[in-house]
């Protein structure tokens, strides 16, 4: 199973990524976690990397493709990966495709979870009161869902165009949204007779 989670921030991507991931038995790749991890080094690199993260900015192409490369070169070895937050620019996943061929694999399918602004700010913010990220404060989750809608965004009629956009609401008790994303998934392989 090799699958791609678009979803702007708050939307659930962590915790789809994370089950969908045991459901299918491969591993969870999230974007944002290894460049955290990378930031916590605090070398010159982490240091920049923290500095876009803490601004809600995307961290450059180059620098995601360096640290996700090797991750999920060995995870296609090992069978596949769930993707989260990765691709999230046009040139990432241009990237993300040239990846793909190298490796002799195709990729499933562009799970999109979309919920209104309203609630993924309200999300956000409970996840600020309980003690989240240093990047959830009012301004700069309003700025991440910005950059989401203006960069993030075209990727939705991007995989649409190639029919792999699998789009799900997002607006849901998680379970249901887990629920909605498998029978999707079910169907999708189904109709390619795999
Ligand atoms: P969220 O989707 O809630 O913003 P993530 O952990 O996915 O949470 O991302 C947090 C931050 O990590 C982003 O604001 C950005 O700075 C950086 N990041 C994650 N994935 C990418 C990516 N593919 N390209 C560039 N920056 C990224």
């Amino acid at each position: 199973m090799r699958l791609l989670l678009l979803a702007p921030p708050g939307a659930g991507k962590g915790t789809q990524g994370e089950r969908l991931a045991a459901w299918s038995g491969v591993r969870h790749i999230a974007a944002g976690d290894l460049l955290r991890a990378e930031a916590r080094a605090g070398d010159r690199l982490g240091r920049e990397i923290a500095a876009y993260q803490d601004r809600g900015d995307l961290v450059p192409d180059q620098i995601v493709l360096d640290v996700l490369t090797p991750v999920v070169t060995e995870a296609a070895a090992r069978g596949g990966y769930i993707l989260d937050g990765f691709p999230r620019t046009l040139p990432q996943a241009i990237a993300a495709a040239e990846l793909a061929a190298r490796l002799g694999v195709t990729v499933h399918a562009a799970v999109y979870l979309h919920a209104p602004e309203a609630v993924l700010t309200q999300r956000l913010l409970d996840r600020a009161s309980q003690g989240g990220r240093s990047d959830d404060t009012a301004d700069v989750i309003r700025h991440r869902l910005q950059v989401f809608a203006e960069t993030t965004g075209p990727l939705v009629p991007y995989y649409t165009e190639r029919g792999i956009l699998v789009a799900v609401d997002a607006d849901q008790p998680p379970d249901s949204v887990t629920a909605d994303i498998q029978t999707r998934l079910a169907g999708l392989t189904r109709a390619a007779g795999r």
